[in-house]
């Protein structure tokens, strides 16, 4: 039997998402253009505290990349989503979200108020009543961040054709918040952020 379509909508580029995920149902992420990068955390609906954990997720699976059939922990070791689709293969966990002290940083000074995906977070937390400390590491989907011989990272041109997506189940209510990245200054979205798909179906 086809799983029941119950939501379906287009997110701009640079802004930010968020919606609960009941327990059996599947969101998908379609990459609409290619190249961009998707910042996304998870949270139990039903009780903040707990959330995605990048370094549980990637002790538990040994490896930094998440692809189909990756297990995404929580800080309690509970499994909040499985990846069920993958058609891009490469997603990262280590590079976190931009946000002015990066831009600052990485860029310069006049790149300080340039829209970042902070600023995004920090908005849909206003209207979610949860607070900064909230925002901890982050999904990025579509993001292409290969780790060097030396043990650097880089954030280089992305891999995510136009159409691409990362599809996952809902082991639990989970509040999914997305920072579709509005980032200019490296090439984690290919200098041009781009509208992404969300899609979620009923179990
Ligand atoms: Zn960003």
């Amino acid at each position: 039997m086809e799983a029941k379509e119950i939501f379906n909508e287009r997110v701009s580029s640079g802004v930010p998402f968020y919606r609960v995920v009941k327990k059996g149902q599947t969101i998908r992420i379609v990459d609409l253009e290619g190249c961009q990068a998707v910042d996304t955390l998870f949270y139990n609906a039903n009780d903040h505290e707990e959330r995605y954990s990048a370094s549980d997720t990637v002790r538990e699976q040994g490896s930094i990349f998440i692809t189909t059939g990756t297990k995404l922990l929580s800080n309690d070791d509970n499994v909040m989503l499985e990846v069920v689709a993958d058609t891009c293969g490469n997603h990262d966990t280590l590079g976190g979200h931009c946000s002015a002290e990066s831009n600052t940083v990485r860029f310069g000074h006049d790149k300080k108020y340039m829209h970042s995906c902070r600023d995004n977070y920090l908005l849909a937390i206003g209207e979610l009543e949860m607070h900064p400390r909230d925002l901890t590491n982050n999904i990025n989907f579509f993001m292409n961040v290969p780790v060097e011989e030396d043990g650097h990272l880089a954030i280089v041109d992305g891999i995510s054709k136009g159409g691409d997506y990362v599809e996952m189940k809902a082991y639990m209510d989970v509040l999914v918040l997305i920072s579709n990245c509005p980032q200019l200054n490296n090439p984690c979205n290919g200098f041009n952020p781009t509208p992404i798909q969300i899609i979620i179906k009923e179990a």
